[in-house]
């Protein structure tokens, strides 16, 4: 075709004029270099992560989540909000690198059916606020959870919105009802989610956007997520 043509030499062009750098490590080539990979891999271990909030030492005691009860049975991250992952997720979110959705989001897909098979039936996320996608001029998650819904072969729903409080009026009774803590289900959603989100840190806004899920009609819900701080 000659479209894929023209688009392979701006591509080209573009390689020439620019160099794709790693975002881990700045090294010229790819967009997150095998050697940045194995160094998030190497630094966060699933099997030895907790189950229920990925910290990454608590597989049979968490001191981060003992006494904390979450509405999602489980949550797994790619690695630690650290080193190179945690720069690419910089650059992913505020560079406005979307390349990386696809690379980061195929690693992501990968680790949740290494975790979990084919349990999930569909994939939300977890959306930035209006004024961060405003910023950015796209929802990074929404194109992560796009990859990650790919790669795991079911469809990803655009379930989830930000509400804020002075919103609230506008809505019925029965829609208030579902608004948990700054999120509102927009539609009905059906079986075992995937809720992807780029950071968990305490947990609250992915419980939050949970409940919200479960009131809209998911069976379950897991968290994944790019990287988790420690
Ligand atoms: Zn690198
Ligand atoms: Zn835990």
């Amino acid at each position: 075709m000659l479209s894929d043509c023209f688009s392979r030499i701006g591509e080209g062009v573009a390689e020439l004029v620019a160099p794709t750098r790693c975002a881990g490590c700045e090294r010229q080539g790819a967009v997150f270099c095998e050697r940045c990979r194995l160094q998030a891999a190497a630094d966060y271990h699933p099997l030895t992560a907790c189950p229920r909030c990925g910290g990454p030492y608590g597989a049979l005691t968490c001191t981060e989540c003992w006494d904390t009860e979450f509405s999602f049975q489980a949550c797994c991250a790619l690695g630690l909000l650290d080193g190179p992952l945690s720069r690419a997720v910089v650059l992913l979110k505020d560079g406005g690198e979307q390349r990386l959705a696809t690379v980061l989001g195929q690693l992501l897909a990968a680790r949740i059916k290494r975790m979990w098979g084919d349990w999930a039936d569909a994939v939300c996320w977890v959306p930035a606020s209006r004024a961060a996608i405003r910023r950015r001029g796209f929802d990074h998650a929404a194109l992560l959870a796009d990859r990650v819904a790919q790669c795991l072969g079911v469809p990803a729903h655009p379930a989830l919105q930000r509400v804020r409080s002075t919103e609230l009026r506008g809505l019925g009774k029965a829609e208030r009802a579902q608004v948990t803590r700054g999120f509102h289900a927009a539609r009905r959603v059906h079986g075992n989610i995937v809720l992807i989100d780029d950071v968990f840190t305490s947990g609250a806004t992915a419980q939050a956007a949970t409940d919200a899920l479960l009131l809209a009609g998911a069976a379950a819900v897991r968290i994944a997520v790019l990287a988790r701080t420690w």
